[in-house]
């Protein structure tokens, strides 16, 4: 097999190699078609089963009953940021949103652009984002409850998530569905760009609960509706079916080779712990997150200075850990320890870090 790096990227990021060298397996002939999945009409059969296939692994892995509906979209989750206030306003009732930083400020700041009032219900910005607010209470007469379940640039973690009533409760999980065990059924909608945890860059996660589709604006554009991806089975235009094909593998990893959620859980708090264990144990590199919220899925670490965090990302590159620049907004470094990446790999790491505190410490 030919060499390859150890990816910590934060997203896109690394895949499975199985799910890899399936790809490569099936690209030219997909099962007997004599076609590649690229190739494919999007109406036809053998797509048709790739995509249904995604979706009852998803409803599987995840524990969802019937009343979900698990949709294929396209636009990130940023169009999601959009999509939410448009379709799930609810007269007089402004949004709640937690601010936990980047990505959920982006969400509360496109709900503002429409116009309608946003109550910002509590914001961890008085201590740079290092923590999870818990102190705030859900009032019924909010239209729901925004929150980011993982933020991958602070590199917090909702470890539980707040009580909302007959509020729903919405979340991006971007950057942690499919890592860990939770109960859906505390969710109105969760959304998930699949660069993360799911599969490629191109296509995104939302699942609904029912009661919600009722709120969709009979005058948005059609392509905006949640309704008209859950009447059309999300195919209600040319779905990114390659992108589609690649999450039903992943799905299918996750399931059959990993064992399930449990599992994967279980593996992915041995990484975080391998990490946060060595962050805990020494002075030299130093993580600024409440030790409480922080996350499994992305571990930032600081550096003395500027300087050695500079020499440090070349000296890993050169060694082939890849991707642990912190987000260009915060500076820093970080590993995000996604499903992929291996216990083996954050041995590497970890192995890696000490080496370079004993030449330059
Ligand atoms: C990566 C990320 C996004 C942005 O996703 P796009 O698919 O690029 O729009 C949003 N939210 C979270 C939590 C993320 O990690």
């Amino acid at each position: 097999m030919e060499h390859r790096a150890l990816t910590f990227n934060p997203g896109p990021a690394a895949l499975p190699l199985p799910v890899l060298e399936r790809i490569r397996e099936e690209l030219l002939n997909y099962r007997g078609t004599g076609m590649s999945v690229l190739e494919m009409s999007h109406r036809s059969k053998e797509f048709e089963a790739i995509l249904n296939d995604a979706v009852m692994r998803i409803k599987r892995i995840l524990k969802l009953d019937e009343t979900f509906h698990v949709l294929f979209l396209q636009g990130g989750a940023s169009l999601q940021f959009a999509m939410i206030p448009m379709n799930f306003a609810q007269e007089g009732k402004p949004f709640a949103y937690i601010d936990t930083g980047y990505w959920s400020s982006k969400a509360l700041k496109e709900a503002k652009n429409l116009g309608k009032e946003v109550c910002v219900l509590a914001s961890s910005s008085d201590r740079e984002y290092t923590y999870i607010p818990k102190d705030f209470v859900v009032e019924p007469r909010f239209s729901y409850l925004h929150i980011t379940s993982n933020n991958t640039i602070r590199g917090t973690q909702w470890k539980n998530f707040p009580p909302t009533q007959e509020v729903p409760l919405i979340a991006d999980m971007s950057s942690d569905i499919f890592s860990r065990t939770f109960n859906p059924h505390l969710f109105g909608c969760i959304y998930a760009g699949a660069q993360k945890n799911a599969g490629p860059a191109g296509v995104t996660i939302v699942i609904i609960r029912d009661d919600l589709l009722s709120r969709v604006p009979a005058h948005l554009p059609t392509i905006l509706k949640y309704s008209t991806f859950v009447e059309s089975n999300s195919l209600y235009n040319t779905p990114p079916c390659f992108a589609v094909y690649v999450v039903d593998l992943v799905m299918e990893w996750l399931e059959e080779t990993i064992g399930g959620l449990e599992k994967m859980e279980t593996i992915n708090r041995t990484k975080a712990e391998l990490l946060y264990n060595y962050l805990d144990s020494q002075d030299f590199y130093r993580n600024p997150v409440v030790p409480e919220d922080r996350s499994s899925m992305n571990v930032i670490f600081l550096l003395p200075t500027p300087e050695l965090e500079k020499t440090f990302l070349q000296e890993a590159q050169k060694e082939g850990l890849i991707g642990l620049k912190g987000h260009r907004a915060v500076g820093g470094c970080r590993a995000s320890l996604y499903n992929a990446v291996t216990i083996e790999a954050v041995q590497a790491l970890v192995d890696f870090m000490k080496e370079f505190v004993r030449k330059n410490g």
